[in-house]
């Protein structure tokens, strides 16, 4: 396998599509890019900000500072993996809150921002041998991608694992709250106007509802290969 592949992985929230593209890229020695923490970045940004306020959001003020932003992946020496930096800032912890969550939606609705960080992905991407995970990978980001997955999962089998994940760390929430978070996210993701989540037609489906980690990861190294050996 000396043949770096890009991998494009898309799916709704809370599939376990970054779980994947973590494993995936471990396995390979292939850079892992989590775009949907740069969404969660620029969100984050723009709650520091005053962007956001009584739970409006500023477009035109947000869309003004965007030049302002610099998101940048560093490896976590210990997890090997890698953690998003904020203006030099170490935010990945402060990015997956729920109060993130709530707000993700409406600012990767925006165009401007989707602009900035397709480019930034696209960049990070155009040596190949990448895994990147997120919504617009396969339509927008790498259309010409070797591999596309598209990831799905039962709703309550997504909200059993958002809500253990938000356990294990400690933050306060219910079931009906990350329910109505991830059906909410699905919504303005799938229906706005700007590259809505899609699932393209040369995308695999891979529905993990009865798979383990280590089977879903098995699963998609078959299609690797595939998608390896149509290369040569
Ligand atoms: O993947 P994650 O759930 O962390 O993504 C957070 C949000 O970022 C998504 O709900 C979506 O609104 C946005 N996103 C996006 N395009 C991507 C990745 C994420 O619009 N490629």
């Amino acid at each position: 396998m000396n043949q770096k592949i890009t991998i494009a992985i898309d799916g709704y929230s809370s599939c376990g599509k970054s779980t994947l593209a973590r494993e995936l890229a471990k396995s390979l020695h292939y850079v892992f890019i989590d775009s949907g923490a740069m969404y969660r970045g620029v969100t984050l940004f723009a709650l520091q900000n005053t962007c956001i306020s009584s739970h409006e959001l500023n477009r035109g003020k947000l869309i003004s500072l965007l030049d302002q932003i610099e998101l940048k992946f560093v490896l976590n020496p210990e997890t090997k993996s890698p953690e998003l930096l904020l203006n030099g800032v170490n935010v990945e912890k402060q990015i997956r809150t729920p109060e993130i969550s709530s707000f993700v939606s409406e600012v990767a609705a925006i165009k401007e921002v989707r602009e900035k960080l397709v480019a930034e992905q696209q960049f990070m991407g155009n040596q190949g041998g990448i895994v990147m995970d997120g919504r617009d990978i396969g339509s927008v980001v790498f259309p010409n991608a070797e591999l596309k997955l598209f990831i799905t999962a039962e709703i309550e089998t997504r909200v059993e694992r958002r809500y253990q994940e938000l356990q294990f760390r400690g933050t306060p929430t219910s079931k009906d709250e990350v329910r109505e978070n991830l059906l909410r996210r699905d919504h303005i993701d799938s229906t706005r106007k700007e590259s809505p989540l899609v699932q393209v037609d040369d995308a695999i489906v891979i529905d993990n509802t009865h798979l383990s980690k280590s089977e879903q990861l098995d699963l998609a190294l078959q299609y690797v290969d595939k998608a390896i050996a149509t290369l040569v």
